[in-house]
């Protein structure tokens, strides 16, 4: 004979005198915070998270707040404004029957200006390309493209243009950014790179350089 549950006395004890619905009703699947503080960049957008500036991912970061009991299926997150609604389904410790759960989380935004951000608006540069010599409209393309590809993954790559007498001065925050440009220039456009430092300044007692590459484009046609 089986048992009926113990606690509606209608459905069949599935599970140590419980049916699987008065189960689930009492056991959670997720926990999640009613309210959380995040440290957003109003003009890139990125959050600071665990200390790291990064792409903000209200899916990934929900979850990663979420204490999980049992096994999680789907991890849904729709958005309202400040308010966040999370419908998780999966199964529940020992559970016998797939259980969803809504969840609202109440997001506060900390707008600030992250420090990649306030360098480029204080005008900030760590390096200088120089492109010189026999510039033309391929290699300026070209320039822009993997630049641009650059500034969207690094936020310290950005860049601006100025046009002198002898070809472009492109002042770049990253001299690292620097470097893979101009050596993307030597490859594809036999470029010649000359390397030099300028010290621009002192600070904390320490001496700070900026990094200048010269890239020369040969004449194309003699
Ligand atoms: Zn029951
Ligand atoms: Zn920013």
């Amino acid at each position: 004979m089986s048992s009926r549950c113990f606690v509606c006395g209608k459905r069949l004890a599935v599970i140590d005198g419980w049916c699987a619905e008065d189960w689930n009703a009492q056991h959670e699947l997720v926990k999640l915070p009613a309210r959380l503080e995040v440290t957003i960049c109003s003009r890139c957008d990125r959050a600071k998270i665990s200390g790291k500036w990064q792409v903000w991912n209200a899916q990934a970061f929900l979850r990663s707040k979420a204490k999980v009991f049992g096994r999680l299926d789907r991890f849904d997150v729709n958005r309202q404004n400040e308010k966040f609604t999370v419908l998780a389904s999966g199964l529940v410790e020992r559970g016998k029957k797939l259980k969803t759960e809504k969840h609202t989380v109440l997001i506060n935004f900390n707008c600030v200006v992250c420090p990649d951000c306030s360098r480029a608006l204080g005008g900030y540069y760590e390096a200088v390309l120089q492109l010189r010599g026999d510039i033309s409209e391929n290699v300026i393309k070209y320039f822009e493209r993997e630049a641009a590809k650059i500034s969207a993954v690094d936020a310290r790559a950005f860049y601006s243009v100025k046009d002198v007498k002898e070809g472009f001065d492109v002042r770049i925050g990253s001299a690292s950014a620097a470097s893979k440009l101009a050596r993307l220039l030597k490859e594809k456009y036999g470029a010649e790179l000359k390397k030099s430092y300028k010290l621009v300044g002192r600070k904390s007692g320490k001496d700070i350089y900026r990094m200048f590459i010269s890239v020369r484009f040969r004449q194309r046609f003699k």
